[in-house]
């Protein structure tokens, strides 16, 4: 079966055929560990680990990595709340927690977990080579990549550049020295009392979407397969990291799939930290077993937003149960198990619709607990979707490099 996964650029679902036969590339965007990470980032990582672990059951080599953005404007301002601590010190401590959430949520470690402050070097060259190229501009201590030169800016979001530059936009600073609204900083000069590295426009630090480019370039190449992250990273982020990565290579296109999950909402609201209506992930699984809590996410499809509200995990008691019972079960009639199997994979293929996929293995849960067999073809899926207690594999089995 074919397996059509949908892409922000283009707005439209097509066929999966990566760059190299039976390879996936993959490049999702990590966290800021300035501050505690909520259930919103739980909905996010555990769709991208199902895209992974469904990519590995479809029978494809997987390099999934994730970035640590470790230096930006709210790294630097915890850092002065806190006296001047070393960033490095406020990214391990967040990070760690981080890191065991996902742990318990049965995420895989990314294949590579690269870190912004450990790639100065490769995002000063590529700020140097877009310098060469004509599309950014030095000013003062910073260099702004120059948004109307790239042709197409915009195509991500499906809006021309004029539109966009009426969107509010979070790439706002230093509004004075640009030429153009959209444009956005590679290097940024840093005050007296920030971190700064050396460089040829002096000491600075780099600008947001830099970041990126440089890493996942570094770690997968020049183009990647899918690229991954909230829906919220399509303005400006990911838009600039295609402007970025096409203008310094010259191979177009950068990534073939744009995969963009919805925003997770707590009663209608979205989840942030400025309305303080956070609910961690940490305390669900205080609560609930963290395969449940992965139930509860995976029922709602990526690309939607997901509302959660109090109970909606103790609701899935019965249904988890269930599907944890048949699945203790011994297989007493393996053929039994074929249409269940195909149904899940014709969900998935489509465009991975775990909700569908789901109640596709509710119907084959119900035929085992009735005696009409099909336990392995149910295993065999549910741990596609990463459940460990259908012998999923673990977290730190994957192949980690720090
Ligand atoms: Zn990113």
């Amino acid at each position: 079966m074919t397996l059509r996964l949908h892409s922000s650029l283009g707005n439209a679902a097509r066929e999966f055929v990566p760059l190299a036969a039976g390879e996936a590339r993959i490049y999702v965007c990590g966290v800021t560990p300035y501050d505690v990470t909520h259930l919103g980032h739980a909905f996010s990582y555990v769709h991208f680990d199902a895209l992974r672990r469904y990519l590995v059951w479809k029978g494809l080599r997987v390099r999934y990595v994730q970035n640590v953005t470790d230096i930006d404007d709210d790294m630097i301002m915890v850092s002065k709340r806190e006296g001047g601590r070393p960033i490095a010190d406020i990214r391990d401590e967040n990070d760690a927690i981080f890191r065991a959430d996902l742990d318990r949520l049965n995420v895989l470690r990314p294949t590579a977990y690269p870190f912004a402050t450990d790639y100065i070097d490769a995002i000063v060259g590529t700020t140097r080579a877009l310098l060469e190229s004509g599309r950014a501009y030095a000013v003062d201590g910073d260099v702004f990549f120059e948004a109307g030169r790239f042709p197409g800016y915009g195509r991500l979001n499906g809006a021309t550049i004029e539109e966009l530059a009426k969107r509010e936009n979070p790439e706002s600073k230093r509004e004075e020295k640009k030429r153009g609204p959209l444009d956005f900083l590679l290097w940024q000069r840093s005050e007296p009392d920030e971190p700064s590295w050396p460089s040829p426009w002096g000491a600075g630090r780099p600008g947001w979407s830099i970041e990126c480019t440089a890493m996942s370039r570094g770690r997968l190449g020049d183009q990647i397969d899918i690229h991954g992250g909230g829906r919220d990273l399509i303005f400006p982020h990911h838009e600039n990291e295609i402007a970025q990565a096409e203008s310094v290579t010259g191979k177009a296109p950068f990534c073939g799939y744009w995969m963009h999950n919805g925003m997770l909402r707590l009663d209608g609201v979205k989840m942030s930290k400025s309305l303080g209506n956070l609910v961690l992930a940490r305390e669900l699984m205080e609560r609930h077993p963290p395969d449940q809590l992965r139930l509860y996410l995976l029922g709602t499809h990526y690309r939607r937003d997901a509302d959660y509200r109090e109970g909606a995990i103790a609701a899935l008691d019965g249904r988890f149960a269930r599907l944890r019972e048949a699945c203790g079960r011994a297989e007493t009639d393996a053929d039994a198990g074929a249409p269940a199997r195909d149904a899940f994979e014709a969900a998935m293929d489509d465009d991975l619709d775990a909700p569908r996929a789901l109640e596709a293995l509710d119907a084959a849960a119900a035929r085992v607990l009735a005696g009409g067999g099909g336990a392995d073809a149910l295993r065999e899926a549910l741990g596609a979707l990463g459940f460990a207690f259908a012998g999923a594999r673990g977290p730190a089995t994957g192949d980690f490099t720090p």
